[in-house]
């Protein structure tokens, strides 16, 4: 039976287990409880909606794939995608909440970090008693990190840490802060170590991000150091380089990979339901061809991504996937559900524009969700260095 509520056209239902089913079911229920009810107001007030934070990790979706040990549900990679999936479908901003606090701070924690740092934090942060942010990007530096200025300089037993990082979600309501730096030359990106700076250690100040138009129910901050002195405990010793911070947006990139398909996927609910309502030159929407089009257009690509996803899934349990498949889905999955979105708030006419049918904040979201974790540009670049073995980034 072909599901077009939940677009499900190639029954991917079938290649889930059931635990998986269990686990994205348990988080779109969440979502329609928790999220749904208080999005707009947040997304207006351009506040993130912390009441959910707790839920969040009793739910277990924060760090879900990390094992037990450390109070993490030690789920497989589609589960986790799922979990993506159903949370974007509410907002890419809880979304983003979910995917900073798992890939880009519990995992450098996890696969960089000392014995002692992720027994301190680990368990705080899969059960939201503890926020973390990622701080790589700089306000001239985004696409191209490895310029980035921030430097740390060592003083016997602790790094005295100075620079600037912009665009950091959860930036201000974090207790740690995974912040990447140079310890040696300006132009020297193999010398780029990761830091645990915590809320509170004198000279690291913190500004929140206002007047955006996109991820509004999100908290975006700027993050300032001066003279911030960090232990030597707090160094991530096992990452040095850029390949450090690379390899979580690996990882981040593989959510949002699953994670855009459910703005796209709440966008085509959204419009084929109203196509079949709204009554235009005496028919519904949904009987004009051109409507017909678009909407098979929608689903033939969410379609498409959901098999990429899903594959991309299989071949991260396997311990087979590479950063080309993710740049991929990321680059497809995020490119699709825009247009999706941009489509779907232009057949919803002026009611599109209205925050109420939601379409147009999933549109407006998807705009960051493209920039961020590498442009699509970026991404095309990566793939096109592996096709053609040549490098046109710089
Ligand atoms: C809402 C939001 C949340 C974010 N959260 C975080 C976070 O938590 N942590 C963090 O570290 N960062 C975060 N970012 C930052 C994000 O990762 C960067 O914005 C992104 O990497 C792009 O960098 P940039 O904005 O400096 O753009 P630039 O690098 O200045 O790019 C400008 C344009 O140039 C294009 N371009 C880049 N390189 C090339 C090239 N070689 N050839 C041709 N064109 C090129 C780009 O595609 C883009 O269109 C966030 C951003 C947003 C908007």
């Amino acid at each position: 039976m072909q599901n077009f509520e939940s677009p499900d056209f190639f029954n991917l239902d079938d290649l889930l287990t059931e635990d998986d089913r269990n686990v994205r079911d348990t988080v779109r229920g969440f979502v329609d409880s928790n999220v749904m009810p208080v999005i707009l107001d947040h997304y207006e007030a351009g506040t993130f909606p912390t009441t959910i934070i707790p839920k969040l990790g009793e739910l277990g979706v924060l760090g879900a794939t990390l094992p037990e040990e450390y109070g993490c549900a030690g789920m497989n990679n589609i589960a986790y995608g799922l979990i993506n999936q159903e949370l974007e479908r509410g907002d890419s901003g809880v979304r983003s909440f979910a995917s900073v606090q798992s890939a880009l701070v519990m995992y450098p924690i996890y696969a960089y970090g000392s014995d002692e740092q992720k027994k301190k934090w680990l368990p705080e942060l899969a059960s939201a008693r503890a926020i973390g942010c990622f701080g790589l990007t700089e306000p001239d530096f985004g696409s191209n990190p490895s310029g980035m200025i921030t430097r740390a300089v060592k003083d016997g037993k602790e790094w005295v840490l100075n620079g600037a990082k912009m665009w950091i979600t959860n930036g201000n309501m974090s207790d740690v802060a995974v912040v990447w730096a140079k310890t040696g030359g300006s132009d020297d990106p193999k010398s780029i170590r990761g830091f645990l700076v915590e809320k509170g250690m004198p000279g690291y100040d913190v500004r929140e991000q206002k007047r955006k138009a996109s991820l509004r129910a999100s908290n975006t901050s700027e993050l300032f150091f001066t003279d911030v002195r960090v232990p030597e405990e707090n160094l991530l010793p096992k990452a040095e380089g850029l390949k450090g911070p690379l390899g979580c947006l690996t990882q981040a990139r593989y959510g949002i990979a699953w994670g855009a398909l459910g703005g796209a996927m709440a966008c085509f609910d959204i419009v084929k339901k109203y196509a079949a309502e709204r009554i235009i030159f005496g028919k519904p929407l949904a009987g004009h061809q051109t409507t017909q089009h678009k909407l098979t257009k929608m689903l033939t690509e969410i379609t498409k991504g959901q098999l990429l996803a899903w594959r991309l899934g299989k071949l991260k349990d396997e311990g087979k996937m590479n950063h080309n498949q993710v740049s991929m889905a990321k680059m497809n999955n995020v490119g699709i559900a825009l247009d999706v979105a941009r489509v779907a708030r232009e057949m919803l006419g002026a009611n599109g524009i209205s925050l109420e049918y939601h379409v147009i904040r999933h549109m407006c979201n998807l705009e960051s969700v493209k920039t961020y974790e590498g442009t699509n540009d970026v991404h095309s670049l990566a793939i096109g260095q592996a096709i053609t073995g040549i490098s046109a980034f710089a």
